[in-house]
């Protein structure tokens, strides 16, 4: 039986010990929180850790916190409730429903499965490319983004580069067989990353968050800064990641890391990595945002169409967004937590995304729909709307793209071995039955 024990938002004026400094959980002024004043009530905290004021190291590291904006509706704040034996992060916007096991053993057993296209067709139209030499010599004046894989990307503007829910192993799940095959590599492995100055991370689900690659990056760059999402600190701990290159934060509040702003804004999903933490960590989407440019990565999200607007209305346009693809099919199953493309073409207009890339696919059959057909639904639900295709792509795995340049479509945007079965199955109804 669930029962409501704290609601996030209405708790007051308090704060929260997150990373290295103290973050107001109400609007509060930036040269109060640096001058490192008393706050008020600051024993009604998150996880009844004290209060911390800003210290010399995070001064020098130029870390400043960004409180919550003053106008965010408590139905879009942060709120847990009592499951189980433990108090737990859900979405307050909507009762979230999570399949049961009648719909499991239903998608389990009655859903058709598509069989993987060849070693040889991914080869073909769905190729790992690489060009580490693009990395190092980014534009100066322009955001680069590598997609590497599935959710992980690396953006590179104004100097910093950046990296999103590294997963890069062959395999992702908590031991195997319990997870998924990759079927198409990581672009690159950590070795062959020169230069990384920040990490973000959605959730801690497998595909989102690899220990492996975490602690690769940790030996690597010992600098990295990572951002994470409300609870989700001490497992990097666990991680050997240092606490001064850790920043963990609830929706709307932020930080200037070397003069670009992080802010953790809200999704629609859940987090779990063992039978007993279920939503005991939060989850997240990033605006990354610089008095030049700005990125906005959605991670692994369900539509909520006052959320992905205020978003937008807050901190876009956006000149960049990684939005979710893939792994929508049975909607039963995924629709609370996964967008389908129809979805994702609302959310890259909700936060007013100048260019999107389509991520969440490509690697690890997750869910039942062709293993191929995500981009080309994208492109089909950006023509029903009339809108510019070239503004929703989806790029080539380890495709080092500088944002707003000329491509060549990829090959998997005409697979047609792929696209007629896709085209007998699922996506006509997902297609039809949500025009717009
Ligand atoms: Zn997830």
């Amino acid at each position: 039986m669930e029962e409501v024990v704290e609601n996030m938002s209405d708790a007051g004026n308090y704060s929260v010990k997150r990373g290295d400094f103290t973050v107001p959980q109400e609007p509060l002024g930036q040269d109060k929180v640096e001058q490192g004043e008393k706050v008020e009530d600051a024993d009604k905290t998150i996880h009844d850790i004290p209060t911390m004021r800003v210290n010399d190291e995070v001064k020098e590291k130029h870390i400043k916190p960004i409180p919550m904006p003053d106008d965010i509706d408590k139905n879009l704040q942060v709120k847990r409730e009592r499951w189980c034996c433990w108090d737990s992060y859900v979405c307050p916007w909507e009762k979230f429903s999570r399949p049961g096991v009648l719909d499991l053993l239903k998608w389990k057993i009655c859903e058709k499965t598509h069989p993987i296209p060849s070693k040889e067709e991914l080869d073909r139209v769905l190729p790992v490319k690489s060009n580490m030499d693009k990395i190092k010599q980014p534009p100066a004046d322009k955001i680069q983004v590598t997609w590497i894989g599935h959710a992980t990307m690396l953006v590179q503007m104004e100097d910093m580069t950046i990296l999103t829910d590294p997963v890069l192993d062959s395999f992702c799940g908590p031991i195997w067989p319990f997870g998924y095959k990759r079927h198409r590599n990581a672009s690159c492995q950590v070795k062959d990353i020169e230069k990384l100055d920040a990490v973000i991370i959605s959730h801690n689900h497998y595909d989102h968050l690899e220990a492996k690659a975490v602690r690769e990056i940790n030996a690597k760059f010992k600098d990295v800064h990572w951002f994470v999402a409300g609870g989700t600190k001490a497992w990097f701990l666990a991680m050997d990641v240092e606490d001064k290159n850790l920043t963990e934060l609830d929706w709307w509040h932020g930080v200037e890391f070397n003069g670009v702003k992080f802010i953790c804004t809200p999704s629609q999903h859940w987090c779990q990595r063992c039978i007993f933490d279920l939503n005991t960590c939060l989850w997240c989407s990033w605006v990354v945002k610089s008095s030049k440019h700005s990125f906005y990565f959605a991670g692994d999200t369900g539509y909520y169409e006052n959320l992905f607007k205020k978003i937008g209305e807050k901190y876009g346009p956006f000149d960049l967004a990684g939005i979710p693809i893939g792994a929508y099919t049975p909607r039963y199953i995924t629709k609370y937590q996964h967008v389908d493309p129809v979805e994702a073409v609302k959310i890259h207009e909700d936060v007013q995304s100048n260019m999107s890339v389509g991520i969440h696919w490509g690697a690890f059959a997750l869910t039942n729909e062709p293993f191929l057909e995500p981009p080309r639904l994208v492109k089909e639900a950006m023509e029903r709307k009339e809108m510019d295709c070239s503004k929703f792509i989806s790029v080539d795995i380890g495709e080092t793209w500088v944002v707003g340049d000329q491509r060549e479509e990829s090959k998997f945007m005409k697979c047609e071995a792929d696209k007629e079965e896709s085209e007998s199955e699922e996506s006509k109804p997902l297609l039809m039955g949500k025009k717009n």
